[in-house]
């Protein structure tokens, strides 16, 4: 059985410090209203009540990454011609990311698939993710927008994480279960857990039976391409929404990007920063084209992504963690599960004659 531990909730900063002597510490606390991952400090108050407003996705997949750092020269030999050296910037240390939520770090395992397959691994994303260790706080209570349990998952999943931190009662039981989540609790600030693990898993199972009965997801994928045609159906589910992108940022499953060179004489830095698909100018093309011209279109995209193209290519995983933030922060009230289950219900009209 994998070791656990207890924290009691007035030693979680204490022990927070001692891993952040040698690691980058994240934890959510407030900025202005929002809850948000950020370095840990002292004095900032951890909060842990629900899960954070954004999820942790920056902290292995920053917002905007300096990529290379370039320069130009002129060829000694040939002064016609120009040199260029690029270097580059290869993130360093390690991380530990506290109080993700089972959602959001499992969400990472569908970064994963795609930007360390074995066709192509981005060596920016890989050297983050291997040295960030999650400890992952599980659900002890669901708000009306979650929904995990729709897309195998649960509010104490403990995919992806090195530690599952289950409330109980005075502070924390923490599960090890990886061998790297094993390594980050030998601090003398934890004591024996065993005598909370019965305590643990009546909430874990308290808060699974609150959920209710989860849909069956197994036809989105081909009733999604089914629809893929119909401008009718997605223009009457995007009627509301009003392309902010809030859905995009917010999403812990979300991961594409632009690139940009930022020069300044003869050096330039390449960056790459998070791309919203519900922004029009996502698809626009040097020629004027947009092959998304339309909010229907790109919310077709979107949901079609997580729920059909990806699952295609991704033995039948489902590129959404359920953790209903787009549901939350869209301020049109677009929600995601409703056009899930309107596309499996979708008849098409036949008409005779
Ligand atoms: S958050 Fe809502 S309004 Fe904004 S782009 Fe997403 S679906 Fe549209
Ligand atoms: S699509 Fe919505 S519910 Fe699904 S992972 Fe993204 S933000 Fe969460």
């Amino acid at each position: 059985m994998a070791p656990v531990k207890y924290l009691k909730s007035t030693d979680l900063k204490s022990w927070l410090g001692e891993l952040a002597q040698e690691n980058r510490v994240f934890a959510p606390r407030y900025e202005g209203d929002a809850v948000i991952f950020a370095p840990f400090d002292p004095e900032q108050e951890i909060f842990i009540k629900y899960a954070a407003t954004a999820p942790p996705k920056k902290t292995v997949f920053p917002q905007s990454e300096k990529l290379v750092d370039f320069m130009y020269s002129k060829d000694p030999e040939d002064l016609s011609r120009i040199l260029i050296e690029a270097k580059e910037v290869l993130p360093q240390g390690t991380a530990i990311v506290f109080g993700g939520r089972p959602c959001d770090v499992r969400g990472f395992t569908m970064f994963d698939r795609v930007y360390m397959s074995e066709e192509a691994t981005d060596i920016y994303y890989k050297a983050r993710r291997d040295n960030t260790s999650f400890i992952t706080l599980a659900c002890d209570s669901t708000e009306n927008t979650c929904f995990c349990h729709w897309v195998n998952s649960s509010p104490s999943d403990p995919t992806g994480s090195d530690i599952l931190a289950v409330p109980v009662t005075g502070g924390l039981l923490l599960k090890a279960v990886s061998d790297r989540g094993e390594s980050l609790l030998t601090s003398k600030l934890l004591s024996e857990g065993e005598s909370k693990r019965d305590e643990a898993e009546k909430v874990i199972k308290e808060v699974a039976d609150s959920l209710d009965q989860a849909p069956d997801l197994a036809q989105a994928p081909k009733k999604l391409l089914e629809v893929f045609d119909n401008i009718e159906f997605w223009e009457e589910v995007s009627a509301k929404c009003l392309s902010c992108g809030a859905c995009t940022y917010l999403c812990p499953t979300c991961y594409c990007f632009n690139i940009t060179d930022e020069t300044q004489g003869m050096k330039g830095s390449r960056i790459r920063s998070w791309d919203n698909c519900m922004s029009a100018l996502f698809t626009m093309e040097a020629s004027g084209h947009n092959p998304r011209p339309t909010k229907a279109h790109r919310l077709k995209n979107r949901v079609g992504h997580k729920f059909s193209y990806y699952p295609d290519l991704h033995d039948g995983v489902i590129s959404c963690c359920g953790c209903g933030r787009c549901i939350k922060s869209c301020p049109a009230g677009v929600d995601i599960r409703e056009i899930v289950l309107k596309a499996i219900a979708f008849e098409p009209t036949v008409t005779e004659g």
